[in-house]
């Protein structure tokens, strides 16, 4: 879907101090994280060369298929950390999506962090073959309703309006393989906690969970141990 407010990831350097310097033969290069080739090469075309510590952290356990916790701000390359695992798991086990389902569902609590997070799935997925989805409020639901129809790889939604969507059969969750929940404490600040136990119950339970979010309030801990399994846990100050 396009979206006049689009900002394409930029390549960030103060965020990887070491870029320029020597490469080191081991964890400090995304070829070692385990990623594939396409997505090694559009992590090249977007100028990355060096994992942020949260993606060095996060991609090992997320391409193992495990359940995630991470304390990390925007701004620490957070939304590449769940992103690279997605797609390379996405395209590692191609598969059509169900109609007006997804493979993959991202809760953001903005229409500003969903666009920007779809738009980074887009571009590290650039040469993978899937579809990309955002539903957020304030915005007709036509379009929206015309992008789900057909199923999409990746949805990226904020709850109410995809609340809305599965409540008229528009938007199908039952199929989701994948689930992150971005900036948790955000959305408990909006409201959004009884939506997302809400949504979180029309998903299948065996399922990959991704729980991310600057602060561990007490309702956002519970969030956590009553939808994870077992999950690895880091941490990264902000930037
Ligand atoms: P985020 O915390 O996900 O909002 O990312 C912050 C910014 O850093 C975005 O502009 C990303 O495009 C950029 N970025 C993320 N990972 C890297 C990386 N490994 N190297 C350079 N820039 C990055």
């Amino acid at each position: 879907m396009s979206n006049p407010e689009r900002k394409p990831p930029r390549a960030n350097p103060s965020l990887c101090p070491g870029a320029a310097e020597p490469k080191e033969p081991d964890l400090n290069d995304f070829t070692s994280l385990g990623l594939s080739a396409p997505i090694l090469a559009a992590l090249e075309q977007a100028g990355y060369t060096t994992p942020t510590p949260i993606q060095s952290q996060a991609i090992p356990p997320l391409l193992q298929g495990r359940d995630l916790v991470g304390i990390a701000q925007t701004g620490t390359g957070k939304t590449a950390a769940f992103a690279l695992p997605i797609l390379h798991r996405l395209a590692a086990e191609p598969k059509r999506a169900a109609r007006h389902g997804c493979r993959v569902l991202v809760l953001s609590p903005t229409r500003e962090l969903a666009t920007q997070i779809s738009e980074s799935f887009r571009v590290y997925g650039a040469q993978l073959n899937l579809t990309v989805a955002t539903v957020f409020g304030g915005v007709g639901h036509r379009p929206q309703i015309q992008a789900l129809r057909g199923g999409v790889d990746v949805l990226v939604a904020t709850p109410g309006r995809l609340l809305d969507h599965m409540a008229t059969g528009q938007a199908n969750v039952a199929n989701a393989e994948i689930l992150v929940l971005d900036e948790a404490d955000q959305m408990l600040d909006l409201g959004f906690l009884k939506p997302i136990r809400q949504i979180i119950g029309r998903l299948p339970k065996a399922r990959q969970t991704l729980l991310f979010s600057a602060t561990m309030p007490e309702q956002i801990a519970r969030l956590a141990k009553d939808f994870l399994r077992n999950p690895e846990r880091v941490s990264v100050a902000p930037v």
